[in-house]
Order: structure tokens, then sequence, then C-alpha cells
């Protein structure tokens, strides 16, 4: 989507300091991190949501959280442990809609729920 902030990074209009990538999906570190750690993994298609998910996207969504593992270790957090969390709606304060996972980590999270 062409006014879509996700889809300008996955397409190199804007910058962003890119993690992993591969022909599914990307990770790049958040703009305001919330942890010492703080990447967002995204898929390349345009999702809006969790909402929009369809069967379809299985294969992307297994391969998506299994990839998270392998950024959390190139990020140094596998084995002090992370957070992944997806926002999907208003209520949630999701401010992108391009669904994301926020992996989070490298200190003690406590409560924080990424908003
Ligand atoms: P949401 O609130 O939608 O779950 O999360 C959106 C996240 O995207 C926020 O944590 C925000 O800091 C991050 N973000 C928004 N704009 C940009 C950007 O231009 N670059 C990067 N790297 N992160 C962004
Ligand atoms: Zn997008």
């Amino acid at each position: 989507m062409s006014d879509c902030i996700f889809c300008k990074i996955i397409n190199k209009e804007i910058p962003a300091n890119i993690v992993y990538e591969d022909e599914l999906i990307i990770a790049f570190d958040d703009i305001a991190p919330q942890a010492k750690v703080h990447t967002l993994i995204v898929p390349k298609e345009h999702i809006p949501n969790n909402l929009y998910l369809e069967g379809r996207h299985k294969p992307l969504i297994g391969h998506l959280i299994l990839k998270a593992n392998e950024i959390a270790k190139i990020k140094g957090i596998a084995e002090t442990g992370f957070r992944l969390i997806v926002n999907t709606g208003k209520d949630s304060g999701q401010e992108v809609p391009h669904i994301h996972w926020h992996l989070l980590g490298g200190e003690p999270l406590g409560r924080l729920i990424c908003k």
C-alpha cells in the first residue's frame, strides 16, 4: 500500500535498521524502543491486522513465528527471554495498520505490554 509506512520500509523507500529479511518477512528495530531490544517483525504482504488473516496465511505466520526465534538469537536475547506482542485495532492502541509482531527483550520486561 502506497501510504503505509511499513510498506515503505519494505520497499526501501524509507530507511530502517534491518535485522533480518527474506522473501516473506522483514525485521527492523523500532524507532521508539520500549525495551533495550525492540524489533518489529513484519510480513511483506500488506495485511492490516490480525483480523485480516486468512487460511492462506498459515504458512506465512508459521514461518514468521519460527523466524522470531532466529531473530531473537541475532539480537542476543534468545537465552535471556523475550516477549512477542501483536496489537489489533483501536483498544490495543495499534498505530500502524500493517500487521507486525513486537519482539521485546534485553532486560526484565515486568508488566510492559507495549502500549
Ligand atoms: P503498534 O502501535 O502499531 O502496535 O506499533 C507500531 C510501532 O511502530 C511503534 O512501536 C512505533 O514506534 C513503530 N514505528 C512507527 N513508525 C516507525 C518508523 O517509521 N520506523 C520504525 N522503525 N518504527 C516505527
Ligand atoms: Zn503496509
